[in-house]
């Protein structure tokens, strides 16, 4: 059977999060990260990876949509840093605009300049917001230490980050009747810098799309992704689990 890794999911917002890993390891998910939005839930990571540390990482920081926070949180996520395999989730997200553009921008730049200090992945979160994501992660020079978390951009936009050398990671849109933008960017994403992600409790991929997300459907993200590269899907298994190890690290040893 092939294995996967969940490189998004935040299963601390399910009722059971631990059975919900047990269940993903048995269905065939060799790991998964859980992303942080702000310090409670970076703290609820760490937990949950401290109690299954062979199968669980965890990651730290604040997400664009509480960039309000981010004088009050700044001192504690960036200690929890230190500990942590990557920061995130951090970002832009312009759609929704729950935290001012600017407030955002400075949020984001000062969580990439942390991993980037650090040396570790940071993985981010890009609504209508393509151009100053750029631009923020160009000047910092991350290679594939920017994760691309739940891409959305289109075919001009994944070529400008694959210049930048990013990382590209693909949640439920993919399956979407509606992810036609979301497929002719991944067939733009080169193999070796791609990522299979649920964004648990989010996105279901179909065809349980009325159902709450789970780790183990990032399988079903990975196979529309063979279906796009012409790939087997137990080969893209195999190259998104070793990406997946390069960029953070595995908790398999
Ligand atoms: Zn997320």
């Amino acid at each position: 059977m092939a294995t996967w890794v969940d490189s998004h999911c935040h299963i601390f917002m399910l009722d059971d999060p631990i059975g919900a890993v047990d269940r993903a390891v048995e269905a065939g998910i060799e790991w998964m990260l859980v992303p942080g939005v702000d310090i409670e839930t970076s703290l609820e990571a760490r937990r949950l990876a401290s109690e299954r540390p062979d199968r669980v990482l965890w990651a730290t920081g604040l997400h664009p949509h509480d960039a309000e926070r981010w004088d009050d949180e700044q001192g504690r996520i960036t200690a929890l840093a230190v500990d942590a395999a990557a920061i995130g989730e951090v970002g832009l997200d312009y759609y929704r605009n729950l935290s001012p553009r600017d407030v955002q921008r400075v949020a984001f730049r000062d969580q990439v300049q942390l991993a980037s200090h650090l040396d570790k992945p940071v993985i981010i979160h890009t609504r209508d917001s393509f151009a100053d994501v750029y631009e923020i992660v160009g000047e910092a020079d991350l290679g594939e230490k920017a994760v691309l978390h739940c891409w959305t951009g289109g075919p001009r936009w994944t070529k400008r980050f694959r210049e930048l050398g990013a990382i590209f990671s693909f949640a439920g849109p993919i399956t979407y009747t509606t992810g036609d933008t979301v497929r002719r960017a991944a067939a733009e994403a080169p193999p070796e810098r791609t990522l299979v992600e649920t964004d648990t409790p989010y996105l279901t991929p179909e065809p349980h799309r009325d159902e709450t997300n789970r780790p183990e459907w990032s399988s079903l993200n990975g196979l529309a992704l063979a279906d796009i590269w012409g790939m087997p899907g137990d080969e893209v298994a195999r190259i998104t689990s070793e990406n997946a190890a390069r960029v953070f690290g595995s908790p398999r040893g």
